[in-house]
């Protein structure tokens, strides 16, 4: 195809026909620099075109220029985005927060969770001095009571 052609808008279909200067196929590309009016508006250019020795500045664009009020839709969908992002981004830097609250909180009940295990230990023998401790009582009034009787029948057996 005449590689001449600077305003030829071509289908799908012939896309791969399209030569450059260098005899390579061009292949089909979509404009998404920052700032265009029509992003994503196709062009044919030569595939060495980063290669400065080839001097080759094959460029036709595929897509007739956007309407007018396309741009304009394009642009508000834009803003819509970037304001979407943003409040996306503003959304992942609180959640980040809140994970590192969150990873100290955790760290915070670990150790709260030792030292109630530690206090549930020393309630436990306490418990359990406190049972002895009962128990010895019981077995000191026992004793007292037979001293008592004791000595009763020692008095008792020295007035008899
Ligand atoms: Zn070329």
């Amino acid at each position: 195809m005449n590689h001449t052609i600077q305003l030829g808008f071509f289908y799908n279909s012939e896309f791969e026909y399209i030569k450059c200067k260098c005899d390579l196929v061009a292949p089909y590309q979509e404009v998404w620099r920052e700032g265009t009016l029509d992003p994503g508006r196709r062009f044919f250019g030569c595939s060495q075109f980063k290669d400065p020795s080839k001097r080759c500045n094959f460029f036709v664009w595929a897509d007739p220029p956007y309407p007018e009020r396309a741009r304009e839709v394009i642009q508000s969908l834009k803003q819509k985005l970037r304001a979407k992002n943003e409040e996306l981004e503003r959304a992942m830097a609180e959640l980040s927060f809140v994970e590192k609250k969150m990873l100290v909180l955790n760290e915070e009940c670990v150790s709260l969770r030792c030292k109630n295990e530690e206090a549930e230990a020393v309630g436990k023998s306490y418990a359990e001095a406190e049972a002895m401790l009962q128990f010895e009582n019981k077995s000191y009034c026992w004793k007292k009571l037979l001293v008592i009787v004791f000595i009763a029948w020692i008095i008792f057996s020295l007035f008899k």
